[in-house]
């Protein structure tokens, strides 16, 4: 399993600036190399055609050899993923410093590479493993220098899938849990919000983006808290694969809740793998209006019925939250059921 760990780091006096500078001439280079490529109907020069293109640059840009590979192979990477020649970088792109795992070296709780020491804000202790390739340096949008090192560790051996849970993700809650648990919503903006307005009318542009950055750093803070709460609690856990699309009324809430929702389960997913726990994504489409406890779809319908919380089936008379029903649903929809789950009859 690999393990991604985040250092804060010193610049040195500009050296990942300007070096940072130096890549992204490299990426340039190898965006004209795949436009040249394109115009004369030439094969697409692949990771390994422009690490020859590259061969002897190191000294003259002042980068190590391994970071002009790292360079171009992501280069490559993100290519064949876009299927179109990509953005070029330039000042306005964030400082990124890639390097091969093998060429940073730990010395005590400070790293050694390309003959210059770093020392690092050793938050987290970083544990015996292989370092891999996909680390680098990296700069925040405040334009602070992070050292993300990706590291090899041992696999956590998968629980026992016996304590179950299944996640609606929502609008009025930020989830709720099968078990009846709400997590609320976290205004991030409200206390930031007047700050901003202040700095955005007085264009205080550092001071923008840095409210929006912390902004950032507390819904990241929030949602890393309740993914590992969840993760520690429960052995396996189903969350419904809902989008914006259709429940958020502007554009703006829309990509908001998204980017959200997504986050979250990405951070479940890679919280699950780490502590052994199981995760599942499931199709939630008319969870809503399913009854979790005779399978009757009398619930209250998409966005039409958005207001109604609480209702009571027709059917079995069951009464239900709308948002734990929908939950119990997704978890009824998950392969890893178990019975000591059961459904509550309410
Ligand atoms: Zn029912």
């Amino acid at each position: 399993m690999v393990k991604v760990f985040r250092y804060r780091v010193k610049s040195l006096n500009g050296l990942l600036n300007r070096q940072s500078r130096a890549v992204n001439l490299v990426w340039n280079f190898c965006n004209d190399t795949q436009k040249f490529a394109l115009k004369w109907h030439k094969r697409w020069p692949s990771g390994f055609d422009l690490n020859k293109l590259t061969t002897g640059t190191s000294k003259e840009l002042a980068l190590h050899a391994g970071t002009i590979n790292a360079v171009c192979e992501q280069y490559a990477r993100s290519r064949t993923q876009k299927k179109r020649p990509l953005r070029y970088r330039g000042k306005k792109s964030l400082g990124w410093v890639p390097f091969k795992g093998r060429d940073l070296k730990r010395e005590g709780n400070a790293f050694r590479f390309h003959g210059n020491t770093f020392r690092v804000f050793y938050s987290r202790p970083l544990p015996e493993g292989k370092i891999k390739d996909g680390s680098c340096f990296a700069q925040d949008a405040r334009g602070r220098w992070f050292l993300n090192i990706v590291l090899e560790v041992a696999d956590v051996p998968a629980r026992a899938p016996v304590r179950g849970v299944g996640i609606d993700l929502g609008l009025k809650d930020f989830a709720t849990l099968s078990t009846g648990q709400k997590i609320a919503n976290r205004r991030y903006y409200r206390v930031l919000e007047a700050k901003l307005g202040v700095a955005q009318r007085a264009h205080k542009g550092r001071q923008v983006t840095a409210i929006h950055a912390k902004i950032a750093n507390q819904r990241t803070d929030f949602l890393h808290k309740e993914a590992l709460k969840l993760v520690r609690q429960f052995d396996y856990i189903a969350v419904g694969n809902v989008n914006a699309s259709g429940l958020a009324k502007t554009h703006m809430a829309k990509s908001v809740l998204d980017a959200g929702w997504s986050s979250f389960r990405n951070m479940l997913r890679h919280k699950a793998i780490e502590h052994g726990a199981w995760f599942e994504e499931v199709d939630e489409s008319m969870s809503t209006q399913v009854c979790s406890t005779c399978g009757c779809t009398s619930g209250p319908k998409g966005v039409a019925d958005l207001g109604i919380r609480d209702w009571v089936c027709r059917e079995c008379g069951s009464r239900h939250d709308r948002d734990q029903n929908s939950a119990l649903n997704i978890l009824l929809r998950s392969g890893h059921r178990t019975p000591v789950v059961g459904i509550p009859v309410l």
